[in-house]
Parts: C-alpha cells; structure tokens; sequence
C-alpha cells in the first residue's frame, strides 16, 4: 500500500475525534518537508469569533491541547487573519495566504452551515497543484468521516458534546498521562480535575412567557458563553433540557471555584435578546473519587443546595459536607441514590 492510503486506513480507524485529528495531521506532515500542520477551533468570546490551537504539529510530532498541553495554548480574534475570515463568510473550501517565506493554506471543516474547526497547513514554498490536490483528498476524507463521528457526539441545538460521551470523556481525563503521575498528589492547592453541573434558573417561565423558539436561543446563547468561559482542554456537555455539565482539567480548588464563579457572573451580565437576564444555579465537586455517576451525584447535591438556597450562586460539594450542609450519600462504597 501507498504511505499516504495507509495513513488513510489509519485515519478512519478512529472512532474519536481528537485523535482523528492528530491522526489527518499526521497524515498531511508526511506530504511535504518543512511543513507545519495546526487544527484551529473557533468559539465566541464578547461577541468576537476567537480562534485557538487544538492541536499542532511540533518537530515533526502532533501535540493536542487535551492531552499534552497543561497550559492553553494562545487565542486570538479571527479578525487578524482576514483570508480565513473573508472565507468563511463567503463559506469557501479553502483559504490561501503567501508571503515570500511562508505559504498557508486553511481548510474549514464545515458541519451542516457552521465551521467549528479549521485544518492549516504551512510550508515555505508555494503549494503546487498536485500538493493542494492531494491535500485537499485527504482532507474531504476527513471532513466525511468526521461528520460522521459528530452526528453521533453532538447535541444537535448547541453543537456542545452530548451525554452519551461523558463517560469516555470522564474516564480519560481523570487517568493521568505518565507525565501527570509524578506530579499527582491530592494537596489542596494541587492541580486536579472538577466537575460541575449548570442548571438554568427558573428556565420554564422563560418557555412559557416567550415560547420554546426563545427558549431555544437561549440554550444556543449559553451554549456559547460555555465554549467562550472555558479553555480548550476543558470539556462541556449538554445533559439535558437547560442542565450542563463541564469538566474542568487540572485546575486548583481556588481557580476552579473562580472559573465557575466567572462563568456564573458572565451569565448575570449578558443581555438575552428579548429576555433580558437570566441565571444559572451551580454545584461542583472534585473528580478524584468515585464513579461518573457518584461524582455526579455529588455536584448535582451541591446544585440542588444552590438552587434550595436562592439559585444564581455556585456551590462547592466537598466544603458543604465538612460542614454538614449536605449528607455523604455512600455508606460502605454502595450508593444509597439510585
Ligand atoms: P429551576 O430554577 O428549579 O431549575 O427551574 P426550571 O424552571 O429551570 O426547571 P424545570 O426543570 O422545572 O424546567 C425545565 C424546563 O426546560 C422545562 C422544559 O420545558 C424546558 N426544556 C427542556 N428542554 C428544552 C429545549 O430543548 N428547548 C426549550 N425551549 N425548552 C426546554
Ligand atoms: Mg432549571
Ligand atoms: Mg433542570
């Protein structure tokens, strides 16, 4: 076979998007020397479409932000790349910018209307024919498979990922990579992994005074001050009607309290057309013991703490137990809940 159909083989043999991506990453390095490969996702923030690095290639490796990086890599406003932005308005295949040193090419992975995530590819020559031809194969292969793979993930009102993939999502970021495990400790200023369930308050008023259209955009609005308020690494899921989950990677106890805390506040501030203000109630706890379904349990404690207590406020699992706010509902590792 070919290097180029076995990396293809390669490719679609994943059943998970992250690595789908290092994977066609992978793929389009080995077209040409000197080539430099990034995914780019983009997501809102204060009414600004940014783009960040997922994942980019890095002496001829692929690196991804979820799991490598311990640091978000930078983001920026679309803006200051005009070619990608003059192309997604105009919902082009491809966009071009060439410098005399540097040549890029991005491709968009466009889902139904809406470009989540966009391939670049950089090289210091400029791509001839048969170069953008090929890349362009590998990457309609890719594009195909990968609107596949997000049929069956996404949550089809807000793109955010859906409760069938918590599990796995929960799983691999609570096993530490090896580089993770010299530093594991469970100190409190420790970096760990959080888990927190948002619910929207009094979110039934808001169907029944402006209808379920309304209702919708809202869900869709904070949908994307999720995806705007938490880094690339972080995972955000909708887990039903108007409840999210989010779990946070490696954060202290301090930033993750200040990270919900920042997106409960971002909520009160923002203008819902037509609605006004809204609110969101939050519980969170750590991810270090238990099952998915325990650690849930416990955030969704602390959530119906908040919401028992005048909602709009975030609470803290671990720190209502020492203080007897709410009862540890596992005795002898069975869980008395379900
Ligand atoms: P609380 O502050 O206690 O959370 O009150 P609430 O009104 O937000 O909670 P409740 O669970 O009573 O109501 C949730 C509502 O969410 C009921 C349901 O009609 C609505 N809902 C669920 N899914 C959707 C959806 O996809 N779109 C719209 N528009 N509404 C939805
Ligand atoms: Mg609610
Ligand atoms: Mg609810």
């Amino acid at each position: 076979m070919t290097p180029i159909l076995q990396h293809l083989v390669e490719m679609t043999g994943h059943r998970d998007h992250l690595r789908l991506e290092a994977s066609v990453l992978t793929t389009l390095l080995q077209l040409g020397r000197n080539m430099e490969v990034r995914a780019l996702e983009f997501f809102f923030s204060d009414s600004q479409v940014m783009v960040r690095p997922r994942s980019w290639s890095h002496r001829g490796e692929v690196i991804s932000s979820e799991c490598e990086a311990s640091v978000d890599p930078a983001r920026g406003v679309l803006t200051n790349m005009p070619e990608l932005t003059e192309c997604l308005k105009e919902h082009c295949e491809v966009a071009l910018r060439s410098s005399p040193n540097s040549h890029t090419l991005w491709l968009p992975v466009w889902i139904e209307d809406k470009a989540y995530a966009c391939l670049e590819v950089t090289q210091n020559k400029p791509f001839t024919r048969r170069e953008r031809d090929v890349i362009m194969g590998v990457f309609q292969v890719y594009q195909n498979y990968q609107n596949l793979l997000d049929y069956s993930e996404r949550d089809a009102l807000t793109g955010l990922l859906n409760r069938k993939t918590f599990e796995e999502h929960f799983a691999r970021i609570t096993t530490p990579s090896n580089s993770e495990f010299d530093q594991l400790d469970t100190g409190a200023d420790t970096p760990q992994q959080w888990l927190a369930v948002i619910d929207i308050d009094h979110f039934k008023q808001v169907n029944d005074v402006y209808g379920h259209l309304y209702g919708d955009e809202v869900l869709i609005l904070v949908a994307n001050l999720l995806r705007s308020s938490f880094r690339a690494q972080d995972r955000v899921f909708r887990f039903g009607g108007e409840e999210f989950v989010v779990l946070l990677r490696s954060a202290t106890l301090e930033h993750a309290a200040q990270a919900f805390e920042r997106f409960r506040f971002t909520v009160q501030e923002h203008m819902f057309p037509q609605i006004g203000g809204i609110t969101v109630s939050i519980g969170f706890t750590s991810t270090m013991d238990g099952a998915p379904v325990e650690v849930l349990g416990r955030a969704d404690q602390a959530l119906y703490y908040a919401k028992e207590n005048g909602r709009n406020q975030v609470r803290y699992y671990d720190l209502m137990l020492s203080r007897g706010e709410v009862k540890s509902q596992i005795t002898h590792g069975e869980i008395e809940l379900f």
